[in-house]
């Protein structure tokens, strides 16, 4: 039973590691949230089930082949939930009454079109898909201002900062940002040690319990380089006033620094319903499960300088924010499908990088004036990375 004025959310990627953590919080404020759109790829039987607990309105499948079993599942269970397929389906319901708010937690480049249709459609846009903001970054950000989206962003060190920075008022004065991270299960080891690891070790995260691409992106450091390009499209900062500590406690989940010397950070348990909760309750804190910092239990909090040379996604991904135009969205292209290699055991840890410096060294940037020359760009990246990793060429022969 809906109480009057509960938020209704639509949770895109509902059957993954962001998507169950937020139906974990909207679970405990029935009065407040309703999840009333669940969309998920391809995984019919884990989306049946969070149906059966939850009673959206509506379920969606990326994949059509999956949609007969959908509709049929929802009816042998006796659930009223109308089930949908595909990315049309999927941004009219984002679009329209079905839901005020968005939970993005689509992986990949994937989930673009329903977080813009979101942002367009001036729903309050709780943005996990980091990788729609470093694809078309300019575009998403002028569709949320355009449409009215408040945008809280969902990735931990963002929504740190947007915890310290909430508005503008709060801006004046900024000197500059940290972002923090764990350093990865591979914190530590020299080039030379990590040439053998495996998909299974890289996925192994000491902090976080996270999907699978996600986890070798923080493996290698892309994923704080995709932080990077993230952070200066939400806060409207150049690369070289957003910093990089690692803090392998992962208590402390980024930093503010203001020109009187000031530093803000926001600390708190590594479990992502913290920041969920704070886009699901904004302006107001609602309980999210997730306990209180103990920092005598703790102890000790450490910082060091990230390893570039052992992990150059990072330097790769300010070289491409530096360059602008399409390079972001190459780089992005060009390390989803490194990553889905590597995850298949295709290519080496150590050709993850290489493809993506080649890829962005063959090919020219482009002005990312519109969305049809980034998706082109996208596109064109994608298939110059699975060449190179059909013909076992340059970047791989350097690497292993
Ligand atoms: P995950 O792999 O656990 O889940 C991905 C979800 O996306 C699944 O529900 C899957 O069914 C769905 N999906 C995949 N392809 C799809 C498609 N084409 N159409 C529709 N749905 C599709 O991933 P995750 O760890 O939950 O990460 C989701 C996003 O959130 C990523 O962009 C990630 O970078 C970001 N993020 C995750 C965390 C975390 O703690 N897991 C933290 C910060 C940011
Ligand atoms: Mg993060």
């Amino acid at each position: 039973i809906q109480a009057e004025g509960a938020r209704e959310v639509a949770v895109l990627g509902a059957t993954g590691s962001i998507g169950t953590s937020a139906l974990d919080v909207i679970a405990r404020h029935p009065g407040r949230l309703r999840a009333g759109v669940l969309a998920a790829g391809r995984n019919v039987e884990a989306l049946l089930d969070l149906c059966r607990r939850h009673q959206p309105r509506h379920a969606v499948v990326a994949e059509p082949s999956a949609f007969p079993a959908l509709r049929d599942g929802l009816r042998d269970a006796g659930v009223s939930t109308q089930a949908h397929c595909g990315d049309d389906a999927l941004q009219a319901l984002v679009a329209g009454d079905a839901c005020d708010t968005v939970v993005a937690a689509i992986v990949g480049a994937a989930g673009l079109p329903s977080t813009l249709a979101a942002a367009r459609a001036g729903k309050r846009l709780l943005l996990a898909n980091k990788e729609s903001l470093v694809l078309a970054g300019e575009l998403l950000t002028t569709a949320a201002r355009e449409g009215g989206a408040q945008v809280v962003p969902i990735d931990s060190e963002h929504n740190a900062i947007f915890q310290c920075l909430p508005d503008a008022h709060a801006r004046a004065g900024l000197r500059r940002i940290f972002l923090t991270a764990s350093g990865g299960p591979f914190r530590g080891r020299g080039r030379g040690q990590l040439a053998a690891v495996t998909p299974a070790q890289a996925v192994a995260h000491p902090k976080w319990s996270m999907g699978p691409k996600i986890s070798v992106d923080s493996a290698t450091l892309m994923n704080k380089g995709l932080e990077v390009i993230e952070a200066h499209h939400l806060f409207g900062l150049p690369g070289d006033s957003i910093g990089v500590l690692v803090h392998p406690q992962s208590l402390v989940h980024s930093l503010v620094e203001f020109v009187d010397g000031s530093t803000l950070a926001q600390l708190g348990l590594p479990d992502m319903r913290t920041a969920l909760a704070v886009g699901l309750g904004w302006p107001q804190r609602i309980e999210s499960g997730v306990g209180g910092l103990d920092l005598l239990e703790h102890g000790t909090l450490e910082f060091e300088p990230p390893d570039l040379e052992a992990f150059p996604c990072l330097r790769l991904a300010y070289d491409a924010l530096a360059a602008g135009g399409t390079a972001p969205a190459m780089l992005n292209a060009a390390n989803e499908v490194a990553v889905s290699s590597f995850l298949q055991g295709r290519i080496g840890f150590l050709s993850i990088p290489a493809l993506v410096e080649d890829t962005l060294a063959a090919l020219p940037v482009a002005a990312a004036d519109s969305l049809q020359a980034l998706l082109a760009a996208d596109a064109q990246a994608r298939r110059h990375a699975e060449h190179a990793i059909s013909q076992g060429g340059a970047p791989m022969a350097r690497q292993q």
